[in-house]
């Protein structure tokens, strides 16, 4: 089988691995366990007893059932054909069950399981847009999250290069958190949309960030990052307004709230003008600064010091607590998934919600990206 261009997925990122189990859910898979003098070969089936790595110093160790095949300093599994693929789990972590296709190398990196899939484009991009973005939306939505997926992967596929891989299965490249989600329209949306990616005039890969919902005025990426963005600015989303994650809200005791302020950015509690001030922040608009103009307190750090679920909220002191009453979820930068989802159900095609998310951008084929076989 000649394989398209492959992509190396780090898998388990941030997970303790020192043993990991396998199953083979479908097909057939050759295992090789790579020793200083030679090659250890091995056929898995769905039927044979699970499979167990083990890290001994810097080898691995292969179990099936109670018998130890064989160590050594790498294992690989290669898929005897397209779409088969594992059933992993961490035992000493969760029992969770994480399916994923293709072929797999593991290697001891400071005393884990290294975990790294080779996947093809599309086929990550399947599993990336089912973590992402759930199960029971729309196609057009799909096709829209596989257009800014792949945008992400191309743009982004030499960000873990120190470390001997492209991307990493977590939210800081973009969830992969399995392959089969049992979707076939996830699937098709991906094949559909095969090599279409965002670009700016220019030709570069548009800047592809979204988050979960943007509380009805997605986010200057300045706001976030400190510095602006190329093509994403501030503008208003009627679209998720209503959906699950529009609104939220969060009580913290005000002796909390006033330690935070005056130990971080000197607010005067003795001050009556300042504390009344306090008394009732409104943000109709999405605001940098909480007090603003007076105090220059980002509404950022309150997020992250206080775990809000974004930095778009009004405060009211009640009591001997402040209560924050908050719109959307996430950054609010770029496209807001759930505005996208609205859309896809009042009838929008993919191009029409990425060119409302992304003004200045155009959906083209990439001829970087690889060709299907
Ligand atoms: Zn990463
Ligand atoms: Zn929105």
């Amino acid at each position: 089988m000649v394989l398209a261009q492959n992509l190396r997925i780090r898998l388990y990122d941030g997970v303790a691995t020192k043993e990991l189990q396998c199953v083979v859910g479908t097909g057939e898979y050759l295992l090789e366990i790579h020793q200083s003098d030679g090659v250890i070969k091995s056929y898995l089936l769905p039927t044979f007893a699970q499979g167990r790595i083990k890290v001994n110093n810097s080898n691995l160790q292969f179990f099936q059932g109670a018998n130890l095949l064989g160590q050594g300093i790498k294992i690989t599994l290669i898929q005897g054909a397209k779409e088969d693929f594992i059933n992993w789990s961490v035992p000493l972590v969760s029992s969770k069950v994480r399916a994923y296709e293709s072929d797999f190398e593991l290697t001891v990196v400071k005393g884990q399981i290294q975990v790294i899939n080779h996947v093809d484009l599309d086929t990550y991009l399947e599993g990336v847009v089912s973590s992402e973005g759930g199960s029971g939306h729309q196609k057009a939505y799909y096709q829209a999250q596989a257009i800014i997926s792949r945008t992400y992967a191309l743009a982004y596929q030499n960000r873990h290069q120190k470390e001997g891989y492209a991307l990493c299965d977590r939210v800081h490249c973009q969830a992969y958190l399995h392959k089969r989600s049992g979707s076939a329209l996830i699937d098709s949306a991906v094949y559909q949309t095969h090599q279409m990616v965002l670009k700016d005039a220019s030709g570069k890969y548009f800047p592809t960030f979204f988050s979960a919902n943007c509380g009805g005025q997605t986010c200057p990426p300045q706001d976030v990052w400190n510095e602006p963005i190329s093509g994403l600015y501030s503008f208003v989303d009627t679209f998720c307004i209503h959906t699950k994650q529009a609104n939220w809200q969060k009580r913290i005791p005000l002796t909390t709230w006033l330690d935070f302020l005056t130990a971080n950015y000197d607010f005067p509690i003795a001050d009556s003008t300042a504390m009344a001030l306090l008394q009732d922040f409104q943000s109709i608009n999405r605001s940098a600064f909480y007090l603003h103009p007076v105090y220059g307190i980002p509404m950022r750090d309150l997020r992250q010091e206080f775990k809000l679920k974004s930095s778009f909220f009004n405060v009211v002191v009640s009591g001997q607590e402040v209560v924050l009453s908050g719109k959307g979820f996430g950054h609010g930068v770029g496209l807001c998934q759930e505005g996208a989802m609205q859309m896809a159900k009042k009838g929008y095609n993919a191009t029409q919600i990425l060119e409302f998310y992304y003004p200045g951008a155009v959906v083209v084929k990439d001829a970087h990206s690889p060709t299907k076989e």
